[in-house]
């Protein structure tokens, strides 16, 4: 039925491209393992870092006091005030704001960007007014810094590199918590930073205050992560004593991870060619908020060039770059109209393509199924691999265990969370994953935070 022989091969060509079927994933689970335990023998055994976070003991639900945090990573930054009130009280209180990040700022120097958060932050404390709480003790903070650290203790590390739309030179290598500390200084911010940690590290921590069967974290948002419970004795990496409970949180970066047996297409390699950090993030940029849409732009495109059904392609937006987001992609894939109206108005308002037949709508939400189920397919082989790794949710362990998932992603793509919760069961088989629950952990990242920045600034 349809008009444009040349559009339906590149679609052809990219579903055959993109096809993950759970051989394929197993291979991708059997890889991740494979790198995670390399990556955990020696620093740089392998791309995926394996970065040990310091923190290694999670929150029991004791904890008690007001804390901060701060969420960088994304697209927003958060200020975080929480009330913790014990085991029975929990979070009695919690208030936060967030900010958007000027996009000058995401690649300017380090000092702007710190300037700028300390300010929102001086800014923030001034809006409480007055507490009494205060009086004598220092604010305690937890800052959650979401790209690749390497920690040098539970409150330090230097920035290996930026990731996502990030790109601040003269920060990299540099400590990041005397970065903040100074810029708070500046602001008169008088504060202490407790903790630095990851976003999934602080996923983990929030999902383990609630639930304490929660074993893993995982980031997909704009960006993809995840961080695990590994044993320390499992470390060979890890040096001097081991920790008293015998436990390390990993943060994997799992977003870095590269093999042969993933499902690559012309799009991805010129995405990343194209990228603020070509050759670098490769799954992440399979999988992540921040790429899915530019990936179906870039395939819309192709057509555009091979076929006359988005009309004459200078006359659209096909060829700006981010111009599709993946909030569009998923509004697309998600249109039950009979005649896919949003799809035509995403089509007219984002990209300038006017009139549309229904054949052609319905090729555009079939690219959005390709490339997204793609996205939630790897997702859950990385997950899958993780739990091998520790020996949950495979054939005869009969514990409960939970992967608490934050990032918008995850949260608002309802397709992209059937799929990836659908491919789980599909690998795990119907036995093992009836002990495996996945959690979607709103702003655990933030809460995360003021959790260890708790569990590290007092005596349990
Ligand atoms: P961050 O990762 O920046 O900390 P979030 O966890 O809020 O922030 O995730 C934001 C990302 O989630 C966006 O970059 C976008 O890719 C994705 N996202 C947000 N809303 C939607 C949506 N409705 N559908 C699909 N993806 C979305
Ligand atoms: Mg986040």
């Amino acid at each position: 039925a349809c008009a444009a022989p040349a559009a339906e091969r590149v679609v052809a060509e990219l579903r055959e491209a993109c096809v993950a079927p759970a051989a394929r994933l197993n291979e991708v689970a059997a890889a991740m393992e494979a790198e995670m335990r390399a990556g955990l023998r020696e620093e740089g055994g392998s791309n995926v870092k394996m970065i040990i976070s310091y923190v290694d003991n999670l929150p029991t639900g004791n904890e008690e006091g007001v804390f901060y945090a701060l969420d960088l990573g994304g697209t927003n930054f958060r200020v975080l005030r929480v009330h913790l009130a014990g085991k029975d009280k929990r979070v009695a209180k919690r208030e936060s704001k967030e900010v958007s990040i000027p996009p000058h700022l995401m690649s300017g120097n380090a000092s702007e960007l710190f300037g700028f958060i300390a300010s929102a932050l001086a800014k923030y404390i001034a809006s409480e007014g007055h507490s009494n709480v205060f009086d004598d003790k220092q604010r305690e903070l937890g800052f959650t810094f979401s790209f690749p650290v390497r920690q040098t203790s539970i409150a330090s590390g230097t920035l290996i590199k930026w990731t996502k739309a990030f790109s601040i030179d003269d920060a990299v290598g540099e400590d990041v918590v005397a970065e903040l500390q100074t810029a708070m200084e500046k602001q008169g911010v008088d504060m202490h930073v407790a903790a630095l940690i990851n976003d999934t590290v602080g996923t983990l921590a929030a999902g383990r205050y609630n639930d304490e069967d929660v074993v893993i974290g995982v980031i997909l948002g704009t960006g993809s992560n995840a961080a695990y419970v590994e044993e320390a004795s499992a470390i060979p990496k890890l040096e001097g004593e081991l920790p008293k409970s015998g436990n390390m949180v990993i943060n994997t970066e799992w977003g870095n991870f590269d093999s042969s047996c993933l499902p690559i297409t012309e799009y991805d390699q010129a995405l990343d060619e194209e990228s603020l950090n070509p050759g670098e993030q490769i799954f992440e940029k399979l999988i992540s908020g921040m790429y899915l849409g530019e990936i179906v732009r870039r395939v819309l495109h192709k057509i555009a060039s091979q076929s006359s059904i988005f009309g004459n392609v200078s006359h659209t937006k096909l060829k700006t770059r981010f111009i599709l987001r993946t909030p569009d992609i998923s509004a697309m894939h998600h249109d039950d109209t009979p005649d896919l109206r949003i799809v035509a108005e995403k089509l007219a308002d984002n990209l300038k393509i006017m009139d549309t037949s229904l054949d052609t709508r319905k090729m555009v939400v079939e690219i959005c199924d390709i490339v997204t189920s793609r996205s939630a397919r790897l997702a859950a082989a990385g997950i899958v691999g993780i739990l091998r790794k520790i020996g949950r949710a495979v054939p005869g362990d009969g514990r409960r265990s939970v992967v608490a998932i934050d990032g918008g992603l995850f949260e608002h793509y309802a397709e992209f969370r059937k799929c990836l919760e659908s491919t789980l069961v599909e690998l795990l088989g119907e036995e093992a994953s009836r002990s495996l629950v996945v959690k979607l952990t709103k702003d655990g990242s933030g809460l995360g935070a003021a959790l260890i920045a708790a569990a590290h600034s007092q005596p349990q």
